[in-house]
């Protein structure tokens, strides 16, 4: 499977592309994500980082550490959050699926951090679920 994706912040002035040959979609349900994403879980387009490009709008970016191994990339005039990069995985962009202007074939693959998963979210049965992070 191969995506040739783009996206945009909310505001429009960070745009952004992805090529990927391909990509893990997975949804975080950890406490961290969900406080920075201010949503009930955040989902992830996880992609190598030579695949994900800023076509336009650099300057809009700003930066965060959100944890010492994690920063959070968004857009300074709106909020909206673009990409995160993690330390323990130094080649890989987690794209936030919200923000990319995505194809409906594109679906999660995997659930990480269901340990705290809110009560009220169903999860897809038909993928695997973690406790924490993924094993292998
Ligand atoms: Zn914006
Ligand atoms: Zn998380």
């Amino acid at each position: 499977m191969s995506h040739q994706l783009s996206g945009n912040c909310g505001c429009g002035q960070v745009k952004f592309a992805i090529k990927a040959a391909k990509a893990n979609v997975v949804n975080c349900h950890c406490n961290r994500c969900r406080k920075l994403n201010g949503s009930s879980f955040s989902t992830y387009f996880v992609v190598a980082e030579q695949g994900f490009e800023i076509s336009e709008g650099e300057n809009y970016l700003s930066d965060y550490s959100s944890s010492e191994n994690a920063r959070k990339h968004f857009c300074k005039q709106c909020g909206t959050p673009i990409y995160n990069q993690n330390l323990k995985y130094p080649n890989l962009r987690m794209v936030h699926f919200g923000a990319i202007n995505f194809l409906e074939e594109v679906q999660p693959n995997v659930n990480i951090f269901c340990e705290s998963i809110l009560s009220w979210v169903a999860l897809n049965g038909e993928i695997p679920s973690f406790e924490q992070e993924i094993k292998k």
